[in-house]
């Protein structure tokens, strides 16, 4: 991030301008709705600054910007159409320590102007670091058609409504409440009856609230999917946004995690490996623990919890406790694995069943029904199978199965970095060990991504090839 999005107070400062043209005036239409003193420099001014000079909304002298016209101002917006005289404005602010933004100048900018979308009090700022103002737009009007225009009538509301509220202890019911009036109640009630409906529906709603005494804590087992956070359900978004505390997966990807509330609690309880582990009865314990206190545990599993998760001992643990719980699924591994190969996990004449082993279970190396995965035709994902690939290709060739079977190794699927890999189950163990693959691997036996399939059946022998 090389710029830091604040929001800056201007109450009653001066912000100048040098500039009176027509990038000026883009620019103050922004600041115009800011309470700053707004002083405008430069000769030839645009009819829409001439009127705002007129109306008493801003100062407009026709004259070039000079160094003592920038004393006590908070910003200067370099804005005259001209970059020399632009650089000439933007010295003289450097030399009082006054941020600089120049229009369309980035590189000489000290600070950039976002696009705002305005529910005054509430206000979204689009950044992009300057690199995409098309993408910033874009955005800035999907999010105009997503937010009633009587958001900015509720959270006013709502703000003169806070003393009240803190009747409710802090924390979940408190969330609860405000939750329930700016995404339910509140904006009905506006549409029905104004700002006084508004304000009946937070009296009525915080006498249920109250009444309804300690909500109860419950916990929430949720899919992340294998990383990619639009691979949530909107379920698991939800919840992540209701959640007081995540306890995760160290699969977990950084970009799903983001999307929990932001005053949400976040423990890794993720096992590694052989590594070091949380023991799955110490997370069973935080678990309840947090659950009575009466917050909201969201269980966040990379994929789907009910595969390789050990989903159904912590439900025992739950239920043992009489915790409310849920279960919200999510897109596995070996389906984030064939999205990114683009082929399919079963097929018509070749596979009509699809199989999910692990290549370790709590003995060591996992044992499996070797002879049937051995026959030609079947589809295995194999997770955690990287240290037991020479155990997994040992077995298979002594039952029999073609060395020419098809592995394809997928990394980090559905993630920036993944990567695809097609082999053979007799070169398995080398490739993996070759290509070095730090992160998550799936192994997919018996398909491989498209590209590399089609080669196969033009007969180009698969050898190791990333795709
Ligand atoms: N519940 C998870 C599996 C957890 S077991 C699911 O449904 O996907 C952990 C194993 O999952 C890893 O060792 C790896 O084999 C697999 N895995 C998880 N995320 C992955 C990803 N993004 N890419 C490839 N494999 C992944």
């Amino acid at each position: 991030m090389q710029h830091f999005p604040i929001f800056l107070r201007l109450s009653g400062r001066r912000v100048v301008v040098s500039g009176a043209g027509r990038a000026a005036t883009a620019k103050l239409r922004l600041l115009l709705k800011t309470d700053a003193r707004i002083v405008v420099f430069g000769p030839g001014p645009d009819p829409d600054i001439l009127s705002w000079h007129r109306d008493g909304a801003l100062r407009h002298d026709a004259r070039r910007i000079e160094g003592t016209d920038l004393e006590g101002a908070a910003l200067l917006y370099c804005a005259s159409d001209d970059p020399e005289e632009d650089a000439r404005a933007a010295a003289l602010a450097r030399r009082c320590r006054i941020p600089v933004n120049i229009v369309d100048n980035l590189e000489d900018s000290d600070f950039i102007t976002p696009a705002i979308v305005d529910r005054d009090p509430l206000f979204v700022a689009i950044g992009t670091e300057g690199t995409a103002p098309a993408l910033a737009r874009h955005l800035k009007a999907a999010i105009e058609a997503q937010l009633p225009g009587s958001l900015g009538a509720l959270a006013r509301i709502g703000q003169a409504f806070r003393p009240q509220a803190e009747r409710l202890p802090p924390g979940r019911m408190r969330h609860a409440f405000w939750s329930e009036y700016f995404s339910r109640r509140g904006p009905c009630a506006f549409a029905r009856n104004g700002e006084k409906g508004a304000r009946d529906c937070l009296s009525a709603l915080l006498d249920e609230t109250a009444e309804g005494g300690r909500l109860a804590g419950r916990v929430s087992l949720v899919g992340a999917g294998p990383g990619d956070p639009e691979l949530l359900t909107l379920k698991a978004r939800n919840r992540l946004h209701e959640a007081d505390i995540v306890v995760h997966d160290r699969l977990v990807s950084p970009q799903v995690l983001e999307l929990a509330r932001r005053e949400a609690e976040r423990i890794c309880a993720g096992k590694k490996g052989f590594g070091p582990a949380w023991r799955q009865e110490s997370i069973n314990a935080l678990m309840v623990r947090e659950a009575r206190t009466g917050r909201h545990v969201v269980r966040l599993k990379s994929g789907d919890p009910a595969v390789f998760g050990r989903l159904d001992e912590e439900v025992e643990a739950l239920e043992a406790e009489g915790i409310p719980w849920e279960v919200v699924p999510g897109i596995t591994a070996a389906a984030g694995a064939a999205a990114d190969m683009g082929v399919s996990l079963t097929r018509r004449g070749r596979n009509s069943e699809l199989r999910i082993l692990t290549g370790n279970d709590v003995d060591g190396f996992a044992e499996q029904d070797w002879a049937t995965l051995a026959r030609p035709g079947p589809v295995a994902a194999i997770y955690m199978g990287k240290r037991a690939a020479a155990f997994l290709r040992g077995r298979l060739l002594m039952r029999g199965a073609a060395p020419s079977t098809p592995v394809t190794i997928v990394e980090n699927a559905s993630r920036p970095d993944k990567r695809v890999v097609a082999t053979t189950l007799l070169r398995l163990p080398e490739a993996l060990d070759e290509a070095h693959f730090p992160g998550p691997v799936v192994l997919m036996l018996g398909i491989l991504p498209r590209d590399a399939m089609r080669k196969a059946e033009l007969g180009v022998e698969v050898g190791q090839e990333a795709v």
